[in-house]
Parts: structure tokens; sequence; C-alpha cells
């Protein structure tokens, strides 16, 4: 028996690690108290990093995933062949920065693309290494144009902020939804919804920069007609 995980990265996505204890371990992989893992959702890739315990045995953690085992809970996916850490153990629970950052610099970038192309959202992907986004769309799309768009918003800096608002709240707004594959999940009591300030408003769990300038150089590197009616839109980091 073990009871949802703390979810630091919720209210702070830039903390890189946090003290905690071993509660359990699943097919899925360990569960801890707490965690700044980001488990693999709403389109973005799970965290991956190190569990350290205070006799320096090391665990490397290779995926982060919701645990389907325990509701609420997050397993942290070890490496194989990874050591054993008993239920009651103390780590410092420490992700890769590098990898993170990339996810945070990628994930609001699509946000500012979906400021810039008003089409409904049906699918979405985000990792280290690229990042793509699929609007409901017959129109075309013109990847310099996006770019270009991209670098103006980054350009003007504007603040990135969450806050949570009750569920009551959002049903009577039902345009905060945009998208249509991921859904903000239900059943809580609150919502939290990601502000880029006058540009980008929408429910989303995931992990952001705190200001578009920290985006930096991001580039649309291709743009596919995935569909009839699905237009691809695949984001790289600029040289
Ligand atoms: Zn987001």
């Amino acid at each position: 028996m073990t009871s949802p995980t703390e979810e630091l990265f919720r209210e702070d996505a830039l903390l890189a690690e946090c003290e905690a204890t071993v509660v359990g371990h699943t097919a899925e992989g360990l569960l801890l108290d707490r965690t700044v893992f980001y488990p693999q959702g709403g389109g973005q890739a799970g965290d991956s990093g190190e569990l350290v315990a205070a006799d320096g045995t090391r665990v490397a953690v290779a995926d982060t995933r919701k645990s389907k085992e325990v509701p609420g809970a997050i397993a942290h996916v070890p490496a194989p062949d990874a050591p054993a850490l008993p239920v009651g153990t103390r780590v410092t629970a420490r992700i890769d920065r590098d990898k993170r950052r990339a996810h945070m610099r990628f994930h609001t970038t699509t946000h500012l693309l979906c400021a810039l192309v008003p089409h409904p959202v049906d699918g979405c992907s985000i990792t280290a290494g690229y990042a793509r986004l699929d609007f409901h769309m017959t129109d075309p799309l013109d990847k310099e144009a996006l770019t270009a768009g991209i670098a103006r918003l980054v350009a003007e800096a504007h603040p990135v902020r969450h806050r949570w608002i009750s569920e009551a709240e959002l049903d009577a707004n039902p345009q905060l939804v945009r998208s249509m594959s991921v859904q903000p999940p239900r059943g809580q009591g609150r919502i939290r919804v990601m502000e880029i300030e006058g540009v980008d408003l929408q429910p989303c769990g995931g992990t952001h920069v705190s200001n578009t300038a920290e985006i930096g150089h991001v580039v649309v590197t291709k743009i596919e007609k995935k569909s009839a009616q699905t237009r691809r839109v695949v984001l790289g980091f600029g040289s």
C-alpha cells in the first residue's frame, strides 16, 4: 500500500533534485514519497536521472512513468542491472538537467505554436532532440513564417506562469481547452493552467521555462502533411 507521490515539479519546474524516501516497488519501477521526476504524459517524455542513497548506492533512472498499479504514484524506471533500494531508504532524487531543460524549451515553444496556428491540436510529442505538434487543419503552413513567429515571441520575453483553477471555472470557459487529444486531467477538483502572458492560455501539466526568452533558438525543421486533415510541425534547436 502506497499513497500518491508528491509532485514537486508541478510547482517548481526548476527544481533539479530533492530528498525523498523509497516507499514501494512495482513491476514498473521504484516509488518515492515525493519526486522532481516528471512522468511521461501530455506529450512530454519522462525524465531520467539518478537516485543516490546515503551509503553512496546509485540507481540510474532510465525513464519515469505514471504508475498503473498504484494510481497517483510515479514510477522511477531503473536502468538494467541497477542495485536494489529497500523500502525506507532515504535518497537524493536528481534529474538529468540538460534533458529536462530541452523538454522545457520545446514544450514552451509548442504553446507559442498554439498561438501562431489557431487550429485544434490533435497530437503532441516532446523529446530532448525534437518536438512535434499536429494540428487539425487543411490549409498549408509556412515553415519560415512560423520560425519567424517563434523568434519574435522569444525576443518579446513574455513571462510564463501556472495557476490552478477549479473544474467548475474551466467548464464555464470551454475555449480554454484548445487541444483535442491532450485533455486536462479531471476528477481532482482543480486544473493546472499555463499562461504565457499576452500570448497563450491553456490547461497543461507539463514543465515549462519561466520566460519565453529562455527558449532561445528554436526553429521549425519540417512541416508534414500527415493526413488530409492533419499538418505536423516539427521543431528543432537552432545551431
Ligand atoms: Zn505545456
